[in-house]
């Protein structure tokens, strides 16, 4: 997969050379291509941006250095990268206002052969870049949380990490994000539930008695049953958007030791409680 990022901090993206992602670098499954935005500037002081049409507070970003930016980017690259087989990027643009990064999204993203992220700074980047590019590209506005950060450099190290790690052969262990939280199959949309290591007793704590039972039926139930308890406590919404058909017998009666109750359309809700769709 080729990914490249367009900003005014390329430091802030040296995290991508360590642990995972940089892993998957060096071992060439990942072709990473940092851009300074700064060096689309034709001015002396690199100017990236200017005050907002309307008036009101704060800068927005230029769009003839992120056009300059981009028509490069589109035009370049190897012999042997998504842009030589005739591939458009997906244009990854974070932003507060965007679509909720998920999962789903991320499995969606780590299934395109090349990701074009543009972090901005300041109110963002003038709209018009995202409707011109919007003509020839699949563009994706996309908030990491319903909070605001300075830019949008920690947003694409947060996306760019959780698509890394489902390219085939980056994690060391394929099984391993089978069982995450929000993993597609039998856990979507449930809470993985605690984990234990050894040694066997820590501090006077020791570990479930059924994990070191070897019996894989009870373990799967057992995990099963606490990943329902952590979602019902910390993600009450998951349970109440949940689709009955997910759940077996089991787990019905888990959730009703929990106090949830099944209602005529199957969903589940608590009494008394009003959940957030
Ligand atoms: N005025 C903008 C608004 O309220 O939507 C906030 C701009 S924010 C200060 C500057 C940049 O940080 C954004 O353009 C975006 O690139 C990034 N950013 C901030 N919070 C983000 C979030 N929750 N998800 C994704 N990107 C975010």
């Amino acid at each position: 997969m080729r990914i490249d990022v367009v900003t005014i901090f390329p430091e802030y993206l040296e995290p991508l050379n360590v642990s995972l992602v940089g892993k998957a670098r060096a071992r060439g499954q990942l072709d990473v291509r940092v851009h300074d935005l700064r060096s689309w500037t034709h001015d002396r002081h690199h100017t990236v941006d200017d005050t907002p049409y309307g008036g009101g507070p704060g800068m927005v970003m230029k769009p003839e250095p992120w056009g300059e930016a981009l028509d490069h980017i589109l035009t370049t690259g190897g012999d042997d990268g998504p842009e030589a087989a005739g591939e458009r990027p997906v244009l990854v643009v974070p932003t507060p206002s965007g679509e909720p990064f998920t999962q789903e999204l991320a499995v969606e993203l780590s299934e395109r052969p090349w990701l074009v992220f543009t972090p901005a700074r300041y109110e963002g980047i003038d709209r018009r870049v995202i409707e011109e590019y919007g003509e020839r590209l699949d563009v994706r506005e996309v908030s990491i949380g319903d909070y605001v950060l300075a830019g949008g450099e920690a947003p694409v190290l947060v996306m760019v990490e959780a698509v890394a790690r489902l390219l085939p052969g980056v994690l060391g262990n394929a099984e391993s994000h089978r069982d995450d939280s929000f993993a597609p199959g039998a856990m979507a949309d449930l809470l993985e539930g605690p984990v234990f290591t050894k040694p066997p007793e820590w501090r006077g704590r020791g570990i479930p008695e059924v994990l070191l039972s070897g019996h894989h039926g009870r373990i799967a139930r057992w995990r099963r049953d606490q990943a329902l308890a952590r979602t019902s406590a910390n993600r009450p919404d998951l349970i109440a958007r949940c689709d009955p058909a997910a759940l077996d017998k089991r787990d019905r009666a888990t959730l009703a030791e929990l106090g949830w109750q099944q209602g005529t359309d199957g969903r589940f809700g608590r009494p008394g409680e009003a959940v957030e769709e």
